[in-house]
């Protein structure tokens, strides 16, 4: 079993008038095999404790630690936090022109098991995860993102995470603009991940929706960048009907 911890994380973001705070004390430990919801208002930092975790540049961590089975992850490169087991699906995905789905796929692979696959079983591998996700085999050729639609490129995110196989996947709003068909594919191909490789899930969200295909042992309320408020699954239908208005309020006061 692994195990994901965050103590008392502070983040603070370089924009134009200086360095802004937005995380404000995160804690945090996902055990493998858990789903982990963070719900919360927009601008609240759900995104920026995401890219903190994944090792993105433009976030300055400012105190607290971060750890995966008692290692630093805060001293590892972005590489080396990929090949430890950290996976991050984001928000916004990149364009990557110039290299295909294929390419970019097997890249990952040999560097997240420092060997290249074996051929015949990848080339398989592949093929079965783009058919459970109901993607066009010509998708392989295609450029990484470049001119994917919305569901397109949330797709191609969890045909990473089925093939690159984390110990701890993050999904940043995996769910943000599909439509109910493209969110029931998405969400049956994290359960077939759960399932397959026991991974403990960070799922990012700001509606409940995908609550109901991705069932959380647990659901964090963040705001301003801190949690406000923990509880099992119930939480996530409370906020379902009552919003972040009450959570609102009392940040404000
Ligand atoms: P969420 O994902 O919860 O919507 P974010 O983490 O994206 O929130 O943003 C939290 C706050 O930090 C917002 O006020 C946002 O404007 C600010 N912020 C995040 N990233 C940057 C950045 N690169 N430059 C300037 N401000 C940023
Ligand atoms: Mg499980
Ligand atoms: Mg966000």
């Amino acid at each position: 079993m692994s195990s994901l911890e965050i103590h008392d994380l502070h983040v603070s973001v370089e924009t134009k008038e200086g360095p802004k705070q937005i995380l404000r004390g995160v804690d945090l430990t996902i055990n493998s095999g858990q789903t982990h919801a963070i719900m919360g208002p927009n601008g609240s930092g759900k995104s920026t404790l995401a890219y903190s975790l994944a090792g993105h540049p433009k976030y300055t961590v400012t105190s607290g630690t971060v750890t995966l089975d008692g290692e630093d992850v805060l001293a590892m490169t972005v590489d080396a936090r990929a090949r430890a087991g950290l996976f991050l699906a984001m928000q916004y995905p990149v364009e990557v022109p110039g290299v295909s789905v294929t390419n970019f796929l097997r890249t990952a692979k040999t560097a997240i098991d420092g060997q290249a696959p074996a051929l015949r079983t990848w080339v398989k591998d592949v093929k079965g995860a783009m058919e459970a996700l109901r993607m066009d085999t010509s998708f392989a050729d295609r450029s990484v993102n470049e001119g994917f639609s919305g569901g397109e490129k949330k797709r191609h995110e969890i045909l990473q995470l089925e093939l690159l196989k984390p110990k701890f996947a993050i999904l940043d709003e995996t769910d943000s603009g599909l439509d109910v068909d493209a969110l029931r594919v998405v969400s049956e191909g994290v359960n077939r991940v759960k399932e397959n490789t026991d991974a403990g899930v960070l799922l990012i969200t700001h509606y409940t929706r995908i609550l109901r295909y991705i069932k959380p042992d647990f659901v964090h309320v963040f705001v301003d960048g801190r949690i406000a408020e923990e509880g099992g699954s119930e939480l996530a239908d409370r906020l379902e009907a009552e919003g972040y208005d009450r959570f609102l309020t009392s940040a404000t006061a």
